[in-house]
């Protein structure tokens, strides 16, 4: 049985439980975070960590625990769970409160810790390829919910995952509201054009990926040049691959956009050694 962190306490999966008042249920009024154990050791802790505060404090939400009492806090409960691959949800919610938006009328923000298996894309999408559609849903604005902040409300990737099921694709490409590529919904997305890799920056309006920067450290690491750079759907088309990256996701090519095949239509030399030095890093 599955072990839960509530608040400092380690609950069985069926006792793990909180307020329907709390406003991370009301609201979505709460940051998260979903990271990976790799062989009994948690992938980049201390990046999502930082990145957990930085949510927590664009949202005017305070911790309860210093990172350090946060890092322990993960740790030891994923050696509560035995595990030695699986994936951990963090959570930090408002807490509970009255029915209202007012943050100031809650109390007690809830640390809540998951270790659970990950469901990954069938392993044919990693050797063949996965097909996007490009989402009529933009992603967020920057100046409404900010992509950079991981927040409990993720309605705006979940409209865009709808619409991507209903195409009969697994992710969808979501554009900023300029019209430039910014990620996929739970994912980001590289490009590959005459041996260079590009992504979009930060401040497309995304959600600034554990596993993109890993890439990245990766590909330069590598000596293929890499570019953060504005891309449109344009560029999408017509390079030679395309991949996307994330900590369920991994690295995983993309060999079809809005029905238009990537290159040949296959994973990409690129995106096949990125991805092999991605599985080398993880197992180290
Ligand atoms: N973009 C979005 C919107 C995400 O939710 C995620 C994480 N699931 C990512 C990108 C990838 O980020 P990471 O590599 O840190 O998992």
């Amino acid at each position: 049985m599955s072990k839960v962190y509530i608040g400092g306490k380690l609950y069985d999966k069926a006792d793990a439980k909180i307020s329907v008042f709390d406003h991370g249920l009301l609201y979505g009024d709460g940051v998260f975070e979903g990271i990976r154990v790799y062989s009994g050791k948690v992938f980049r802790l201390p990046e999502h960590i930082d990145r957990l505060y930085d949510s927590a404090r664009a949202i005017h939400l305070e911790i309860p625990l210093s990172r350090e009492q946060m890092a322990e806090a993960v740790v030891s409960t994923v050696r509560a769970n035995g595990k030695k691959d699986g994936y951990i949800r963090l959570v930090v919610t408002r807490g509970a409160g009255t029915l209202g938006l007012d943050p100031r009328k809650t109390s007690d923000p809830q640390v809540i810790i998951i270790v659970d298996d990950i469901a990954l894309y069938p392993q044919e999408l990693y050797d063949n390829g996965l097909e996007i559609v490009t989402a009529a849903t933009i992603r967020n604005h920057p100046n409404a919910v900010n992509p950079r902040i991981k927040s409990l409300n993720y309605l705006n990737n979940i409209l865009a995952k709808i619409e991507g099921i209903r195409a009969g694709c697994l992710e969808a490409l979501m554009l900023n509201h300029k019209g430039e590529v910014a990620e996929c919904t739970g994912d980001n997305v590289f490009v590959v054009k005459h041996g260079i890799l590009r992504t979009p920056p930060t401040d497309a309006g995304i959600l600034e990926g554990v596993t993109r920067n890993a890439v990245l450290e990766l590909a330069r690491a590598a000596g293929i040049p890499a570019q953060e750079m504005t891309l449109t759907r344009h560029d999408v088309y017509t390079a030679d691959e395309c991949f996307l990256t994330g900590t369920a996701a991994e690295v995983i090519p993309v060999v079809k956009c809005d029905g238009r095949p990537i290159g040949n239509g296959k994973p990409g030399p690129v995106t096949r050694q990125l991805r092999e030095r991605f599985q080398q890093l993880v197992r180290q």
